[in-house]
């Protein structure tokens, strides 16, 4: 699968052909554009030698279909928290970047959002993690093209130097959908006030996505919050 860039609403023409050409800088090749705002013919300008990337971009009509198939889905935003907004705790582009390298057969989707608004509560909430890159506290938000730029030449960069080149096994995308759905269950099964039940499966969701667990961990992790849910629903196979 890879990685693939996900642009989600785009609304500029000049940012879109520029994302073109810096994925064809750094050697990526698949551009996803969810619902863009403007023709890809008015960003051919832009994009230079990434033209071919451009003209076989993916056009989609949501983020759902945008991202299926991918066992890491990320987003990325400059507006982080690191306390009580448990959405927005990020990981460093950098310390991402390392982790990515580190991966076998990649499957990541990453999320960048829209000019004017960025990506929404609820498209960041489809994420395993979120990834920032770390900016003036004055004003952190950066140009959309430039932000893709960075965040493709730390992966790059990391992949050059990294001694660990390809060793994690990720588990498959339909295993991580398990997983979390193991997860929901268990956690429904606790019976816990609502709002409870969706911070603590964010949390999980979160810090699962943040320690880039391998196949085997995702299969035992599974297990384990199946029996939880087995457990506590009465069920004692
Ligand atoms: N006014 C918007 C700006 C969005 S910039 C906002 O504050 O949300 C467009 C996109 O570029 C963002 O959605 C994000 O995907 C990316 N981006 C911009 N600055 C970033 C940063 N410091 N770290 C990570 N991504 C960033």
């Amino acid at each position: 699968m890879g990685l693939r860039v996900i642009l989600v609403e785009p609304e500029g023409e000049i940012n879109i052909g520029f994302v073109a050409r810096v994925m064809k800088n750094f050697g990526f090749k698949e551009l996803v554009l969810v619902n863009p705002k403007v023709s890809i013919e008015d960003a051919l300008p832009y994009a230079s030698h990434g033209d071919d990337i451009l003209r076989s971009a993916i056009i989609c009509g949501s983020v759902d279909e945008a991202i299926k198939g991918y066992s890491l889905v990320v987003a990325t935003s400059s507006k982080v928290s690191v306390g009580e907004d448990l959405l927005r705790i990020p990981v460093t582009i950098k310390d991402f970047a390392r982790k990515v390298a580190e991966l076998k057969d990649e499957n990541v989707a990453i999320l960048f959002g829209r000019e004017s608004v960025g990506l929404t509560r609820e498209e960041i909430g489809k994420s395993h993690i979120l990834v920032t890159i770390p900016a003036s506290k004055d004003y952190p938000s950066l140009n959309l093209s430039h932000a893709v730029a960075i965040v493709l030449y730390e992966i790059f960069n990391a992949k050059a130097k990294s001694s660990q080149l390809g060793v994690i096994e990720q588990p498959k995308p339909k295993e991580m959908e398990v997983l979390l759905r193991n997860i929901e269950r268990a956690v429904k099964a606790l019976k816990m006030p609502a709002y409870r039940e969706r911070k603590t499966e964010i949390v999980l969701k979160r810090v699962i996505g943040r320690a880039f667990i391998s196949r085997h961990e995702a299969y035992v992790l599974s297990g384990f919050f199946r029996k939880v849910h087995l457990l506590l629903s009465g069920n004692k196979k």
